[in-house]
């Protein structure tokens, strides 16, 4: 059907799983359009790696369906990016996390602690999703938290001159930028001196290789010195064993999150403890 000298392989498997996904993403927008609940939010704690120090929550987006039991946000996030869904989930978020700590007035003494959402490329150049993102931010800092938006490496690679604008106006509101999932792309240094940027957040895989030269750390010590020259921060993701703890304090590594230290969870105002340095 496709026309002469072409021809098409039938995957049963493939078409199973197209299904599938289908599926799911007609679900996901009846859910996200509808007072159903459920979508939800875990809180993972971020720390000062050398004092120990709880600095904020990263949060991170969960789905219940009856339907299709957990769905990991490693396939309903890329299908509410293609299914034009995603602004409909973030403030389905937005909301939860309304609910579940912004209710409660923090005490103002000491820094704000950092709240840090995901966010996706295309949603910057969005304009109700902005109007949205100034809301949500106001409401924060009300509550006496600071919000910090996080964004891919590998999204922000297709950077332009417009995406620089709409960062820049949202640090002039307040927020923070982070990137997320940093040295997985190939641009990294190049944007840097451009890209109104707060944190870089080092990507796991830095820290779980299991090699014997111990390169990594070598990188992560040159992204380090490289951030305080430009004056951003620096977050190490996916600290898991007391070993790579240590690792990072000798970096000099700042701060830091990973299931060794907390895992994501139900919020819960006790999150906000330090950490139980031995
Ligand atoms: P991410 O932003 O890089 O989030 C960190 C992921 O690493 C989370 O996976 C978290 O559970 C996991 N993680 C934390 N500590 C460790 C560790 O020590 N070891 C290992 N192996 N993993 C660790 P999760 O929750 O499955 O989220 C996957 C991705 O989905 C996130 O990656 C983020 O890019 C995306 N995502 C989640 N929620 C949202 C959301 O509300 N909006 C958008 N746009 N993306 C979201
Ligand atoms: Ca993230
Ligand atoms: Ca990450």
């Amino acid at each position: 059907r496709r026309g002469r000298a072409q021809y098409q392989l039938f995957d049963r498997k493939q078409s199973l799983k197209i299904e599938k996904q289908q599926r799911i993403a007609e679900s996901m927008r009846h859910v996200l359009t509808s007072e159903e609940e459920q979508f939800s939010a875990v809180y993972q704690p971020l720390y000062h790696l050398q004092s120990g120090e709880f600095i904020g929550v990263e949060v991170l987006a969960r789905w219940h369906s009856p339907e299709f039991g957990a769905v990991s946000p490693g396939e309903f996030i890329p299908l509410a990016e293609s299914r034009g869904l995603i602004n409909q989930l973030s403030c389905r978020i937005f909301k939860v996390i309304k609910d579940d700590i912004l209710s409660q007035q923090l005490s103002t003494e000491g820094r704000k602690p950092i709240l840090a959402v995901n966010v996706s490329a295309q949603q910057i150049s969005d304009e109700d999703f902005e109007r949205k993102l100034i809301r949500f931010h106001e409401q924060v800092a009300e509550s006496g938290w600071q919000l910090e938006v996080e964004l891919t490496e590998t999204q922000l690679m297709s950077m332009s001159d417009v995406i620089i604008d709409r960062l820049g106006t949202w640090q002039s509101y307040g927020m923070r930028i982070a990137i997320d999932d940093f040295g997985t792309g190939y641009s990294c240094l190049a944007y840097l001196h451009m890209l109104p940027v707060n944190k870089l957040k080092i990507d796991r895989q830095f820290l779980q290789a299991e090699t014997k030269s111990r390169k990594e750390d070598e990188i992560m010590y040159a992204i380090m010195s490289m951030a305080r020259a430009l004056n951003i921060e620096v977050l190490a993701e996916g600290i898991e064993t007391t070993e790579q703890f240590r690792r990072l304090q000798k970096l000099g590594c700042s701060t830091g999150q990973g299931f060794g230290l907390a895992r994501p969870q139900a919020w819960r105002s006790e999150l906000m403890g330090a950490l139980p340095l031995k």
